[in-house]
């Protein structure tokens, strides 16, 4: 099929299309994986159909307890219909337990829980391969203004708190995740509204068992498994049948 969307924004997980209607675009997940600002890259099968299926699921959670989101509805098995909003131009981690860059920085062993939940911000750059910044930073240069920042860190509370729920409720820890806010007018006010996606390639999840990896880690270390690791997370969030295949190599057994 010709795909006639007008390409509006290519990533590198993920392309957005111009949407049916005004306000709306189609978020599309590909098969790529990228890691370390792109020096590392590979296709693997099965991957956006996963993430489409996760961060569908947890959006629709999320907008259950009245976070607002730009989730509209899932399309197909690879793409979504959410609403356009401008995106905040920060990356905002949150962290439950050291790993990765935090363990690297302040020298402290990956695992160790952390003495409160910690949040970060870094400016969404390629060129500057997204350097932390600090709330100085961000109302100094006129990225978010205090107001959006203290709404920011409010949400990312609340999205901390339920998903770390969730989660534990399935044996998983959420050691820590990343997470993108953007601006929606509606007639004269804006506000603050989740965007972007939240699945294993913007988490890390480890299983509370055995600290087996359930996320892109998998990749970044390669750990290989990773769409076993991730049909794991759907399958124990009751997203996917035992059977399913989201590999697009066969037809999928459907159960009534
Ligand atoms: N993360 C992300 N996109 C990025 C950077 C980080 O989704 O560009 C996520 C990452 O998967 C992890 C969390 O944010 O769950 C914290 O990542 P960290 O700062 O430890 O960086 P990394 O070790 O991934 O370089």
């Amino acid at each position: 099929m010709i795909n006639r969307r007008r390409r509006i924004y290519e990533g590198k997980a993920k392309v957005l299309y111009e949407g049916p209607e005004p306000g709306t675009l189609v978020q599309h997940f590909k098969d790529d994986a990228t890691a370390f600002n792109r020096k590392k890259q590979d296709t693997i099968d099965g991957k956006g159909v996963l993430n489409n299926r996760i961060s569908e699921y947890i959006f629709t959670r999320l907008g259950e307890i009245g976070v607002p989101t730009h989730f509209i509805r899932r399309m197909n098995m690879r793409e979504q219909l959410i609403r356009e909003v401008e995106i905040v131009p920060l990356e905002v981690v949150v962290r439950n337990v050291a790993a990765g860059s935090l363990s690297k920085r302040l020298g402290i062993d990956e695992g160790t829980p952390l003495p409160r939940s910690i949040i970060e911000f870094y400016f969404k750059s390629d060129d500057l391969e997204d350097p932390m910044v600090s709330e100085e930073h961000i109302t100094a240069f006129g990225w978010a203004s205090p107001q959006e920042i203290d709404d920011i860190m409010a949400l990312s509370i609340r999205i901390n708190d339920f998903l770390s729920g969730l989660f534990m409720g399935v044996g998983i820890r959420l050691v820590d995740f990343k997470l993108e806010f953007g601006r929606l007018w509606e007639n004269d006010m804006v506000r603050i509204i989740l965007a972007d996606e939240i699945s294993p390639d913007s988490c890390r999840l480890w299983d509370i068992a055995t600290n087996d990896r359930l996320d892109k880690d998998r990749f970044r270390r390669d750990m290989g498994g990773l769409v076993e690791a991730y049909q794991d997370v759907a399958r124990r969030l009751g997203i996917l049948a035992e059977n399913d295949r989201t590999g697009g190599k066969g037809p999928v057994l459907v159960k009534n």
